[in-house]
C-alpha cells in the first residue's frame, strides 16, 4: 500500500487543519503558510498526484472542483476577486503531490506571477 499523502492524512483527520468546506468529493482548508490574507487549498479526496495526471475519468471531479471554487470563495468572504493557482510539477513549485487548487484573496495580485 502506498503512503498516504499529507492531504489524505488531513482528510482522514490524522493531521489537524482548519477546514472551511467539505463534501463527498473534496475538502477546502486554510493554507498553513498563507501567501495572502485569505489562502485556501481546495483538494479532491481522490489522491491524484497532479493536474496532468487527470484523464477523462476525472471530468466530473474536475468540474465539481472548479464549480466549487466560487462557493468556497464566497464562504471565505472573497466572492468578487481571487487568484487561483495550480502548481503542476516540482519545477512549477509543487511541493505536495496531491492535486490542489490554491484560492487566494484579500490583497492585490500582480501579473505576471513570479
Ligand atoms: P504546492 O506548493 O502547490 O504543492 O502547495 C502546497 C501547499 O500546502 C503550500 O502552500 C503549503 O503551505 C501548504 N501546506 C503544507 N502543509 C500544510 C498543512 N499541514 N496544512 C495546510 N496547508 C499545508
Amino acid at each position: 500500500m502506498t503512503e498516504k499523502t499529507l492531504f489524505e492524512k488531513i482528510i482522514d483527520r490524522e493531521i489537524p487543519a482548519d477546514i472551511v468546506y467539505e463534501d463527498d468529493l473534496c475538502i477546502a482548508i486554510e493554507d498553513i503558510n498563507p501567501q495572502a490574507p485569505i489562502h485556501i487549498l481546495l483538494i479532491p479526496k481522490k489522491p491524484i498526484p497532479k493536474l496532468s495526471d487527470c484523464d477523462n475519468n476525472d471530468k466530473e471531479l474536475l468540474s465539481h472542483l472548479f464549480l466549487k471554487v466560487s462557493e468556497v470563495a464566497e464562504l471565505c468572504k472573497i466572492p468578487e476577486s481571487f487568484r487561483l493557482n495550480i502548481n503542476n510539477g516540482a519545477s512549477a513549485g509543487q511541493e505536495v503531490f496531491h492535486l490542489h487548487i490554491h484560492i487566494m484573496g484579500g490583497r492585490k495580485f500582480n501579473w505576471p506571477p513570479g
